[in-house]
């Protein structure tokens, strides 16, 4: 074949990229292209956006780093904008391209899209897409993924016994490219976005592309040598190492699970073999697991009742969900978690889980609607894991119990000196840990003590927490 076209989705990468492998064996020209869709910055059902400053950030600079990537091996990067159904047949057009390669994602949106795609290519050009973003290929599972059990631990068992990961590709050295016209990566305000304000307590500025994400691999894992301790350090709230912080980079595709998985075999060999570092692959398994049941599951997984048909009687009050995502709900650690996340896209995931249940559990606030606000507000945003993970937190998921988080105790055993509530509302600075968790107790005298006016300086609790942990005890 002369020409192939390589349409980037959710893979900006050159390493493991199968997309492109296979697009190289097969042609001798290729054309790389990325399409700004403008309805990927469309509005949920729940009036909340679909994209926030920070992802747009994150992908712009993934984009360009792409772009240089391909440059530096004779190639280049086409930049369009408009509805992918369109852009693409317009280019297989325009360099009369044999066929179009393109990554496939488990998820309605996703899917509808490399439907129209492929419906608007003529009859004998071919869209060849590859399943290319988890640890293990979905027809190396030992269960076909229609058939697998919902319940991750005997899915887990069942994949570490029997399926081995596919090896990473390198990245290809030379991509020989048509002569393209030069096209530019839009500003982040062309794309409607303000850039978002550098926080200095953000734990790290979650740079773009997959330059940066090798960079922060190589930080954590083999600098910083995090890995040996991570299962000890991964419930942490502070900081940049007390995770990997990979996630975005594998959500947008910068990274592969494969390759970070071999280079955690490489730490094994090399260093250290311990739990904390199978605990990294045990992560990268819960992420291949959501995915594995999107493919499954479909669009259930978008619905109030979710996979397992739950009846629950979800409250809808736009007042109380707004004090929720502007962290003023009154309760400290859920505040401090959802400052964090607006201010900067990225919050722990013990810090996820909390807030999750706080919405879902304490208020009983329809749990659709805090998966779409971190829709937009995550860095690392992925429809799988995210929509899987609140699924789950919200009891309608892949989660059989329906346990729930006490954010008071959760406050005492993981910021026990209230560093962490304290970095995200200094206007708590200087209370007593215990104060900092449940100001709601200062008395007037202690307030005049510690100079902090309640309902002045800091919302007031906006329902009894714990009284409501108490009833939620007594379910
Ligand atoms: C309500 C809720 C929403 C979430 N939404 C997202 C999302 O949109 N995108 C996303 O990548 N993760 C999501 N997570 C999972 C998890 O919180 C993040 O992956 C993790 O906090 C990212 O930080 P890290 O890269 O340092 O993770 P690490 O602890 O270093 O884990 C390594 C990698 O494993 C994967 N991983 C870890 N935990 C999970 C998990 N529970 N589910 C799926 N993958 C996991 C991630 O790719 C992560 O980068 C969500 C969790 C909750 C509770």
């Amino acid at each position: 074949m002369d020409t192939a076209v390589v349409w980037f989705r959710d893979d900006l990468r050159l390493t493991d990229n199968p997309t492109l492998s296979r697009a190289l064996e097969a042609a001798e020209r290729i054309v790389p292209v990325y399409v700004f869709d403008p309805r990927r910055r469309g509005e949920t059902q729940y009036d909340t956006p679909k994209l926030g400053p920070h992802r747009a950030r994150f992908r712009r600079e993934s984009v360009l780093d792409l772009r240089t990537r391909l440059r530096e091996r004779d190639g280049d990067l086409l930049v369009e904008t408009g509805h992918v159904e369109d852009v693409i047949p317009e280019l297989v057009d325009r360099y009369d391209a044999a066929a179009v390669y393109a990554q496939t994602k488990p998820a309605t949106e996703e899917r509808s899209r490399e439907r129209a795609v492929r419906r608007a290519l003529p009859g004998d050009v071919d869209l060849r897409s590859q399943w290319t973003h988890t640890l293990f290929h979905p027809e190396d599972l030992p269960t076909a993924v229609d058939r697998i059990d919902d319940t991750f631990t005997p899915w887990r068992h069942e994949v570490e016994a029997e399926a081995t990961p596919r090896k990473p590709a390198p990245a290809p050295e030379s991509v020989p490219t048509p002569a393209v016209d030069a096209s530019t990566v839009p500003t982040l305000s062309a794309l409607g976005f303000d850039d978002p304000p550098a926080d200095h307590r953000a734990v790290l500025p979650f740079e773009g592309g997959e330059s940066a994400g090798k960079r922060r691999l190589e930080a954590y894992v083999w600098e910083r040598d995090c890995l040996r301790t991570y299962k000890q350090t991964r419930n942490g709230l502070l900081g940049a190492d007390y995770s990997s912080k990979l996630s975005a980079w594998l959500a947008a595709g910068c990274l592969s699970p494969r390759w970070v998985h071999r280079e955690v075999q490489r730490y094994e060999r090399e260093r250290v073999a311990n739990e904390d570092t199978y605990w990294l692959v045990f992560e990268l398994l819960w992420r291949d697991f959501f995915q594995f049941q999107f493919a499954k599951h479909g669009d259930d997984f978008f619905t109030e009742t979710g996979i397992r048909d739950i009846e629950k009687h979800w409250q809808r009050d736009r007042a109380a969900f707004r004090r929720w995502t502007k962290g003023v709900t009154g309760v400290p650690f859920v505040d401090a978690n959802m400052r964090e996340l607006e201010r900067t896209g990225y919050v722990s995931n013990r810090g996820r889980q909390n807030v999750a249940s706080f919405l879902t559990d304490a208020l009983e606030i329809d749990w659709r609607w805090g998966a779409a606000y971190f829709e937009a507000q995550l860095v690392d945003y992925d429809v799988a894991s995210n929509w899987g993970n609140w699924a789950y937190q919200a009891g309608v998921g892949n989660d059989s119990r329906d346990g729930y988080f006490d954010v008071l105790w959760q406050a005492g055993r993981y910021d026990p000196d209230a560093d962490y509530v304290t970095t995200w509302l200094p206007e708590l600075e200087g209370l007593p840990p215990e104060y900092a968790h449940r100001p709601w107790r200062l008395s007037d005298a202690d307030q005049d003590r510690y100079g902090i006016d309640l309902g002045v300086d800091y919302p007031e609790p906006m329902i009894d927490v714990e009284a409501r942990f108490d009833q939620l005890d007594e379910r």
